[in-house]
């Protein structure tokens, strides 16, 4: 059997791409068309607008890019034609990895840019005129600016993780970019929730897109996740039971402050854990390294604050821990979600103390669910709980999968969900 003909019977091939794009599919190892690349994939290739309301790890990158290398393909022109802004690096690079895997076997050429490294390689990048840009906003401005970057034949446009744009204050320099594109584009935007300055950034730059919905603020059905009360000077005795019980392979950490993130790290490898830190306080290098020896298996802990660790998609993930609770209830899913992906199985522990009370309520609240509690002998702390839950959780000591039934839900409902949600 050829691998045009294996890859077509699995499922990819009802999409009528390119051979060189499907040899691309079948060396990646992806059989069948996951959800949101069943819906997004022939909307992408009929030129219309997509809205993705989607979590990173659901497939959305191959969703988006696929579409895109098939255009780009097909009509050929002057680099760039494409530009992707995502919120970090670390996405920007990952987002890069696998439309280079994808486009292996076409001429097109990707270039990230992104600040906090030298802009020289990425100046000669842009003299290349790759098809592709996938960067973070800052710099994309700047090189707009300095008149390296031209954006005048760009006739695709993909804002990834556009919630976390606006949580970390790039709106501004994206509406700058904007401004900078050709007025006739397709503009497709992936955003895990959507905060009302997305709503209206997504009514002002989307023409009757598609709307594909996932998940929205309700966990993956294969996440078992759990809040554990615990006092604050107990917490690093927990995280220790938690890491050395059996079943945590490899885990995130997810800190409140860079300082607390830096500090844990060091105390865990003191431990003798294979641990190491990623806070904005490091270098790019640093950052590099931490991240390809998390996902080299080098280290088993990655202990994280917010910005550093979002939307980024390391597979085998068994632990994600909230030693101190996310910002927002938001924050909760988007942390969550770096377990339990590709639909594998994944464990979610959150640390809850006295003063979280607020933010359990809240993040209940949101994901229209109660996150079942656990008790560790020795750790309980009552202080974060109401009584009547306490009461009501006594007979309740193995927690259910929330999220299961709700996402099952949604998954089937997307179709009625689109005539509804539809924006512009
Ligand atoms: P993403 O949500 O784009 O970050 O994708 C999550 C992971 O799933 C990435 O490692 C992708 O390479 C992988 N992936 C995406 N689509 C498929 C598919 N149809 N089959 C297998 N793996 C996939």
């Amino acid at each position: 059997m050829s691998v045009l003909e294996s890859t077509e019977s699995a499922g990819f091939g009802r999409f009528g791409l390119d051979e060189a794009l499907m040899r691309g599919i079948d060396a990646a190892g992806f059989e069948t068309p996951w959800p949101i690349q069943f819906e997004a994939i022939p909307a992408g290739l009929d030129g219309r607008d997509v809205l993705g309301l989607a979590q990173t790890g659901t497939g959305k990158t191959a969703a988006f890019a696929l579409p895109l290398l098939e255009r780009l393909l097909e009509v050929r022109g002057k680099g760039p034609r494409a530009l992707v802004l995502a919120p970090t690096r670390e996405l920007a690079t990952q987002i890069a990895d696998e439309i280079r895997m994808l486009s292996k076997f076409t001429p097109l050429r990707v270039a990230t840019v992104y600040g906090g490294v030298s802009m020289r390689s990425q100046v000669n990048a842009m003299r290349q005129r790759p098809e592709i840009v996938v960067g973070c906003p800052g710099r994309v401005l700047d090189l707009l600016q300095q008149g390296v970057l031209r954006l005048g034949q760009i006739d695709a446009l993909v804002l990834d993780e556009a919630d976390h744009m606006f949580d970390m204050g790039f709106l501004k320099d994206v509406r700058r970019i904007l401004a900078a594109l050709p007025a006739r584009r397709q503009n497709l935007l992936f955003s895990a929730t959507m905060p009302k300055e997305i709503r209206r950034l997504a009514d002002e730059l989307l023409m009757d897109p598609q709307v594909v919905e996932l998940a929205d603020a309700t966990p993956a059905a294969t996440i078992d996740h759990a809040l554990y009360s615990v006092a604050e000077g107990r917490k690093r005795d927990l995280l220790e039971h938690v890491l050395t019980r059996g079943d945590c392979d490899s885990a995130i950490v997810f800190m409140r402050t860079k300082h607390r993130a830096r500090r844990l790290a060091d105390q865990l490898s003191k431990a003798g854990h294979r641990a190491v830190g990623l806070q904005g306080n490091m270098s790019q290098g640093q950052r590099d390294r931490a991240m390809s020896g998390f996902r080299s298996r080098r280290y088993d802990i990655l202990v994280a604050t917010d910005i550093a660790a979002r939307g980024i998609d390391v597979s085998g993930v068994s632990h994600v821990i909230n030693f101190d609770v996310p910002n927002t209830p938001e924050a909760y899913t988007h942390r969550i979600g770096r377990t339990g992906r590709a639909e594998r199985e994944g464990v979610a522990c959150t640390f809850v103390t006295g003063s979280d009370r607020g933010w359990v309520l809240a993040t209940e609240r949101m994901i229209g669910a109660s996150i079942p509690r656990r008790r560790v002998e020795g750790f309980e702390s009552d202080a974060s709980e109401e009584p009547e839950r306490r009461r009501s959780q006594r007979g309740n000591a193995i927690p259910a999968r929330v999220g299961a039934q709700r996402q099952s839900r949604r998954r089937h409902s997307s179709g009625r969900r689109r005539g509804r949600r539809r924006a512009g």
